[in-house]
């Protein structure tokens, strides 16, 4: 058995040593597990979980182990989310510093920022907030507003920042700001860690149609910034900005199904719309919806293996990472549309009689599928990313 083998046969038995059954299974938005400085567990088995893939470094397998990491490489890390799909654990840690931050801090991070940030973001103590759009700047990003003066030993912060997902219920927020504003507006931009608990930074909660709350408009007012939470050069932050983005990117074009229900679009189709005599969809129309969808939902998940394998084998990603933010998200949202077609009446609500668990997961998670296509940067402007850097078309 090659090193490989081994390492799944051993991922497996641990799995199934040390998995709770109850986290064996999609976690609905009160049972999932995030990062904070207070925080609290849905259940005792959803902190035993947590707690032993801390201690392994798998909530972040293939970060350093000095960092907290698990230290994993490419091919072990992948063996991990595999053994873990296979047995439906679920992800035992969510923040933004781990799909986000953390990845670049590693990239462009001093040692010092280093230290002082993987680790907490490793072991779930700091909840990160993304504070990248302002009301003025969400497709054209470089155009924000947001400053921040030097003065001496701290830089003041002043401007607002907008759709910061979670900013009310964070602790940090890493943020771009405009360091010099008499430059091209890509060069005058910076990187900063900022601690939500300085005076002068607030978030209000945004009230969206379906009556929750998750986005904050953020606002900055005089807040001090020590110097040392500037990430990566002064006015180079852009290059940080766009390296985060990448993270962003590939992490949205591998989600599968947002609100983490198991019924699958065939499954769905057996189960609510029945079969005919010869056992196949008994409506026409929904079985060439379901089959075309399927057809693409397989090529994207081929794809998205082969990019891995040419990864693995030296050969580079070429250009599949730029398409598959587009790709995957489309796919997603055509998938979630498939998927609510097939449970004809059962998708259209998601509380009270009558309407099953795990198809309700289903109708919300149809909902939040909509916007797989604007966050990390709409449809629309990876069309002109792909337009642009991979076909290589004039603006
Ligand atoms: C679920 C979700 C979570 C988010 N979380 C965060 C967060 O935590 N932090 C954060 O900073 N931001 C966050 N955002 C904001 C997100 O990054 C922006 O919504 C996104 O970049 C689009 O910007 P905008 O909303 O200002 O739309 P606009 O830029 O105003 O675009 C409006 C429309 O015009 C189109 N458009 C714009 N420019 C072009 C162009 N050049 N060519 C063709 N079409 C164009 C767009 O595609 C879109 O359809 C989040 C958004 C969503 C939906």
């Amino acid at each position: 058995m090659d090193a490989l083998e081994t390492f799944r046969q051993e991922v497996r038995e641990w799995l199934e040593a040390n998995c709770p059954e109850s986290q064996r299974k999609p976690a609905s938005r009160e049972e999932q597990v995030w990062a904070g400085r207070n925080q609290t567990f849905p259940s005792a088995d959803a902190k035993l979980w947590f707690e032993r893939m801390r201690d392994k470094g798998w909530t972040v397998p293939d970060w350093p182990k000095e960092y907290g990491g698990g230290g994993l490489n490419d091919a072990e890390a992948k063996i991990l989310k595999d053994e873990m799909k296979r047995l439906g654990c679920r992800t035992p840690l969510l923040d933004i510093g781990i799909w986000m931050l953390g990845p670049a801090l590693l990239e462009y991070g001093n040692e010092a920022q280093k230290q002082e940030h993987i680790p907490k973001i490793a072991r779930g103590e700091i909840r990160w907030c993304q504070g990248y759009s302002e009301p003025g700047a969400g497709s054209d990003l470089a155009s924000l507003q947001c400053k921040a003066e030097d003065k001496g030993d701290h830089f003041l912060v002043n401007g607002t920042k907008i759709w910061t997902t979670n900013a009310d219920k964070s602790d940090w927020i890493f943020c771009l700001v405009r360091t010099d504003p008499n430059v091209k507006k890509q060069e005058g931009i910076s990187f900063l860690l900022i601690d939500m608990e300085s005076e002068g930074v607030s978030a209000s909660p945004i009230e969206l149609i379906s009556g929750e709350s998750e986005f904050c408009q953020t606002f900055f007012d005089n807040v001090k910034v020590p110097k040392e939470n500037l990430v990566g050069e002064l006015n180079k932050g852009w290059s940080v900005a766009k390296a985060l983005l990448k993270h962003e990117r590939k992490l949205m074009s591998e989600q599968e199904t947002p609100a983490g229900t198991q019924i699958t679009p065939v499954q769905a189709a057996l189960d609510y719309v029945g079969t005919d005599a010869n056992g196949k969809v008994a409506n026409a129309a929904l079985r060439d919806q379901l089959v075309r969808h399927e057809m693409k939902y397989r090529a994207l998940g081929l794809t998205h293996f082969r990019s891995f394998e040419e990864k693995m084998s030296g050969a580079g990603e070429g250009n599949i990472p730029m398409i598959m933010k587009y790709v995957g998200t489309e796919c997603t949202k055509e998938r979630e549309e498939t998927l609510i077609a097939m449970l004809g009446t059962q998708g259209l609500g998601w509380e009270g009689e009558g309407f099953n668990q795990d198809e309700t997961l289903a109708t919300r998670g149809w909902l939040f599928s909509k916007a797989l296509s604007i966050a990390g940067g709409s449809s629309e402007v990876q069309l002109n990313i792909i337009a642009k850097r991979v076909l290589g078309l004039p603006d």
